[in-house]
């Protein structure tokens, strides 16, 4: 059996049309701030992603970039700044930050309203209560990857491995709010395989290269792939052995081409939803 590869490519940029179509029949054109502090080349690459597909959807893309050296205090008043002007509908301060400025302490003083990385606690809150709110890019971009695949979610047998602020807590919340039977396994986990063989849908988001092997994922399992390593030789793989466990799977994300495109895109979907729940 060879799983069916499912192609974040792909359904990435038939959401960034829709995104594209909801914002033309606005009235106004949605803002979205993106913040840079310091030169980290990989953040300046995912900024410069993220302003081209703000404008590229007829989103207003703004990016502050600040130095290295920035203070907390600086950066507070730049989020002040953007809380308070009112052609700016999404928030976005790129992580992470320089060691002298307390990344939670800058995640709590975006407006909520404004808060498109859905980092800010009401926001988790809203999320783990399972009512409406703005909810991290990532988990919100595998729930639309398996809208589109059609993976049945009520009841599924469902792991989620890794359990970060960002991927994993998230994603786990989410998926239980739409019924399905979570476990969240971690670093501390016994039996990992035996966890994840149990699954019928297995998310992976550990930052480990290829740590799931093929005889890890269940007959007919759908195993999405959050996982971006890069290889000493520049190639970038998943958390997931692609190749082993596409001989047992239904489905799976490539890496690349597969969850990835979807952040982006469900960056700019938060920045519309932002947008008018703001201004109606
Ligand atoms: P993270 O903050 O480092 O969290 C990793 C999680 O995996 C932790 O919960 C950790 O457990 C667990 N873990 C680590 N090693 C493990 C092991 N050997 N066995 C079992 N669990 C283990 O990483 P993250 O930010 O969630 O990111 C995870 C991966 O997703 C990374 O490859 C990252 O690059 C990728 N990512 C991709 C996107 C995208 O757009 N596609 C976005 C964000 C992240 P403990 O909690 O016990 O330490």
């Amino acid at each position: 059996m060879s799983a069916t590869l499912i192609d974040g490519k792909q359904v990435a940029a038939a959401l960034r049309a829709e995104i594209a179509v909801r914002v033309a029949a606005l009235p106004y054109t949605p803002g979205l701030a993106v913040v840079l502090v310091g030169d980290d080349p990989a953040s300046a690459v995912y900024v410069r992603s993220k302003d081209r597909a703000a404008v590229a959807a007829g989103i207003a893309g703004r990016t502050i970039r600040l130095p290295a050296d920035t203070t907390e205090a600086a950066l507070l008043a730049t989020v002040a700044g953007l809380n308070a002007d009112p052609d700016i509908d999404g928030i976005l301060v790129q992580l992470p930050l320089p060691p002298q400025i307390r990344q939670q302490a800058v995640i709590e003083a975006i407006d909520p309203a404004k808060d498109v990385d859905g980092f800010h606690p009401m926001n988790v809150g809203r999320l783990h209560d399972g009512r409406p709110g703005l909810v991290p890019c990532t988990p919100l971009g595998v729930m639309r990857l398996l809208a589109f695949a059609g993976v049945p979610i009520r009841g599924a047998r469902t792991l989620v491995l890794g359990r970060s602020a960002i991927v994993g807590k998230p994603m786990a919340a989410l998926l239980t709010n739409a019924d399905a039977t979570v476990t969240v396994a971690h670093s501390r986990t016994r039996d990992l395989a035996a966890e994840c063989r149990r699954a019928e849908l297995l998310v992976a988001a550990v930052g480990r290269a290829e740590m799931v092997r093929g005889d890890w994922v269940a007959n007919d399992a759908v195993v999405i792939d959050v996982g971006i390593n890069r290889r000493a030789d520049g190639t970038l793989v998943g958390d997931c052995a692609t190749a082993e466990c596409t001989t047992h799977a239904a489905a799976i994300t490539p890496v690349p081409g597969g969850v990835g495109p979807m952040t982006i895109a469900c960056l700019l979907e938060n920045t519309v939803t932002a947008a008018q729940a703001r201004r109606g």
